[in-house]
């Protein structure tokens, strides 16, 4: 018997790697080759126009226009001997992806005739009809009006036949419409606030960035079989689907050998980020059959950021080259891990100084705790609002399960560090660091182990890595703009409150190192909350955490309320970052979203079980139906007969019966709350009822498809299950 799934598995066995075009050259020969960076400026601007743009680019100086001309005519040149046709403002609107819309060099000009164009006025600014983008109420179609505007600090780059332009996005009032914006005012807060800290130290005149390292989660799958699943097309995860009998129990995928296809895969991955000059650096499997990770080295976090969203797109494409479709959903499939983009974030100076790492000397440890106690400070403060951002309607599948951090955002700091900072508690002086532990194994073969100073803990949402927090609740999806953007904020204004501290401290007579000293260890105190080392996975935590006054609300529509609380409001407005009334305008574009993707799922949902699942349980039951049919023919008069030889059929109609009635039923619920919901909007109360009553309902049709997928014969089932989505490759 022959089936679409059927077929769909044949084919993508049958599959061999696609043969990566990455050629096996060193990195250094080609690294970089697609973006507009130093070495094409060399070639391609004057002297003159190099330090303007330099200028520009380190040190935020306001680009003259006649620069912008010069600029704009060496990039054009870059671009049209690199083979571009086009050129896009590329930027990053709040629906979380990136956009982009090509216009042609190309300038016909009257009958037959055409050159090629492109000026510093377009390449500085554009005014795209953006009118389709989230703007939460900060425009309305009528006036719809949207610039976009380059960011000289990220590098231009050519990305098939288009050369790309970063750019931010604002309104026609000036309103930040986009994730780059707040990122980079919020870079620059940081700057100014722990320079200020850093004059304390002698050190007031370094530069000081914050960096992310992002650790990119993703899954592969097949492309045939992928084709068979509307879930995954319509909505990138599962709603239905029994779990497979062998999945991740074995811990046997994780850091195991690459399969061949995947390998060819990532090699072309690799290739790809090395043109554009994204530092590739990490790659392996991940915990979930079929899930694998890329790191890059860390870089400053605007253009990580870019980065990362770049890579995301090159993975779309180049899967799809290898067979398979990547899926960055946070929860795509039911009962295995689920992907997360660990945000490894730090504070450092442009010469190299981590702000987060300890140092050698006592002054330079002191540095390190007054960093470490302020960042704890601003977690602890903002921890909902750091919860808020994470969370959406994919990212909730995630937290709190198969080793995500749960939805509780608290600090893992590691015993040695926690420790020191107990010790300061009872100190009136300071405190002793032992740097990294030799190890001896005693196998004398084996040299002596460098040991960090924290150990991991994958439960902590926020855990310190040695130089570093890795902020572990953001989605694998996630633009991570959103957190970046807090954390710096957070910790700018902190430490402008801990500056204001310590200099009354210093008016009242205490010298400048205990003033620090003493400040930090206030500050240590008074975040203690957000310090847990347990596990974050269990109940008692949840109660302790409750009791500690940490944020423990775990419907996503009412933990978007944080975007504007009273201190939201205060602290972005105070750093200048964003306004109340773009505050307001992002919540209401997140419950937007949350509805629209929870509507999509209803609808998708309610699809499949009509369409796809019932009809075929429906033949199933038939054919057991006939069976007892025949039985009873055979068996004749033999009532006890018949009864023995139908139970099992005669069992398994009437469970059939249940589940089909059952999920239909709920079906017809759910379609109707959702007719409703769809006339509503979509605002606070409309999203707290989808995530009340459309939750529950995607739920409970589930486990009936589910409980169906058990009992109906395997050679009909119509879609691909879990143990094909997750073990082909
Ligand atoms: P893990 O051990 O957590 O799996 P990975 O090596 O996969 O770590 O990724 C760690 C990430 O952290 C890398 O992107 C790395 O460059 C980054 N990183 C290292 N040091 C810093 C730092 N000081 N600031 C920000 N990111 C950092
Ligand atoms: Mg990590």
């Amino acid at each position: 018997m022959s089936n679409v799934r059927f077929d769909a598995v044949q084919k993508a066995n049958a599959k061999t790697p696609v043969i990566a075009v990455a050629p096996a050259i060193e990195t250094s020969t080609y690294y970089g080759c697609n973006v507009f960076n130093r070495a094409a400026m060399r070639k391609y601007l004057s002297e003159e126009t190099r330090r303007a743009i330099y200028e520009t680019i380190e040190n935020g100086a306001t680009l003259e226009k006649d620069v912008a001309e010069h600029v704009a005519a060496g990039m054009k040149r870059w671009a049209l001997d690199m083979g571009a046709t086009h050129y896009t403002h590329w930027f990053q609107p709040l629906n979380g992806g990136t956009a982009e819309k090509h216009d042609s060099f190309a300038d016909p000009r009257g009958r037959d005739e055409s050159i090629e164009k492109f000026s510093g006025k377009l390449l500085c600014q554009q005014e795209p009809d953006a009118s389709s983008f989230p703007s939460g109420g900060l425009r309305n179609t009528f006036e719809a009006r949207g610039y976009t505007a380059w960011d000289p600090s990220s590098p231009a780059f050519i990305m098939g036949d288009t050369l790309c332009i970063p750019t931010v996005f604002i309104s026609y009032t000036g309103e930040a419409l986009d994730y780059k914006v707040p990122l980079m005012k919020s870079d620059a807060a940081v700057t100014k606030a722990a320079s200020e800290i850093l004059a304390y130290f002698g050190l007031g005149k370094e530069v000081v960035h914050s960096y992310l390292g992002w650790e990119q989660e993703y899954f592969l799958v097949d492309k045939e079989l992928y084709l068979q699943r509307p879930d995954l097309m319509l909505t990138e995860r599962t709603l239905i689907g029994h779990c497979s009998s062998k999945n991740q129990q074995l811990d046997d995928h994780y850091f195991a050998a690459i399969p061949e296809r995947v390998k060819e895969f990532m090699k072309d991955l690799e290739f790809e980020c090395y043109k554009l000059g994204i530092p590739a650096k990490t790659r392996h499997n991940e915990v979930a059959p079929g899930q694998f990770e890329l790191a890059p080295v860390y870089e400053a976090a605007n253009l990580a950021i870019d980065h990362n969203l770049l890579l995301m797109s090159v993975m779309k494409t180049l899967a799809k080259k290898h067979g398979f479709e990547v899926l960055l959903h946070e929860k795509p499939f039911a009962g295995v891990n689920g992907s997360g983009k660990h945000c490894n974030w730090s504070i450092g100076t442009e010469s190299g100084i981590g702000l987060m790492s300890p140092g050698k000397t006592d002054e330079e440890n002191l540095r390190f705790f007054c960093f470490m106690a302020n960042t704890l400070k601003a977690v602890y403060d903002n921890n909902a609002l750091l919860k808020a951002c994470v969370l959406n309607a994919s990212n909730a599948h995630r937290l709190g399960a198969n080793e995500a951090p749960p939805a509780i955002i608290s600090s893992f700091l590691g015993t040695q560090i926690y420790d020191a900072f107990e010790e300061m508690l009872n100190s009136t002086e300071m405190v002793k660091l032992a740097g990294k532990r030799g190890f001896n194994l005693g196998i004398s073969q084996v040299p002596v182990l460098q040991v960090d100073n924290t150990d991991r803990n994958r439960t902590s949402p926020f855990a310190f890595t040695g130089n570093r927090f890795e902020f572990r609740a953001v989605g694998s999806s996630a633009n991570c703009s959103g957190p970046i953007t807090i954390l710096n904020t957070a910790l700018a204004y902190q430490l402008k409150q801990f500056k204001v501290a310590v200099d009354k401290r210093i008016e009242a007579g205490e010298d400048v190192f205990h003033a620090i000293l003493n400040e930090t260890r206030e500050t240590y105190r008074a975040s203690k909350p957000i310090c847990f080392n347990g596990n974050g996975y269990s109940d008692e935590w949840k109660a302790e955490a409750k009791a500690r006054g940490l944020d423990c609300e775990a419907s996503v529509p009412l933990v978007y309320d944080e975007y504007t609380s009273e201190r939201t409001v205060r602290i972005f407005g105070e750093m200048g970052i964003l306004s109340p009334v773009e505050l307001a305008s992002r919540k209401e574009i997140f419950w937007e979203i949350y509805c629209k993707k929870l509507g999509i799922e209803a609808r998708t949902l309610c699809d499949l079980t009509t369409n796809h699942i019932i009809p075929v349980a429906i033949r199933y039951q038939n054919i057991l139906i006939e069976n007892v049919r025949n039985l009873k023919e055979i068996c004749g008069d033999n009532v006890e007969s018949f009864k023995r030889m139908s139970k099992t059929q005669m069992d398994l109609i009437g469970c059939i019966s249940d589940d089909i009635s059952c999920a239909e039923n709920t079906v017809d619920d759910l379609e109707a709350v959702i007719d409703e919901l769809s006339a509503k909007g979509e605002g606070r109360d409309v999203a707290i009822r989808y995530h009340d009553e459309v939750t529950p309902m995607l739920e409970k049709i589930r486990s009936h498809v589910d409980s169906l997928e058990m009992m109906v014969d395997d050679q009909m089932w119509p879609l691909p299950k879990y143990r094909e989505l997750l073990f082909i490759h």
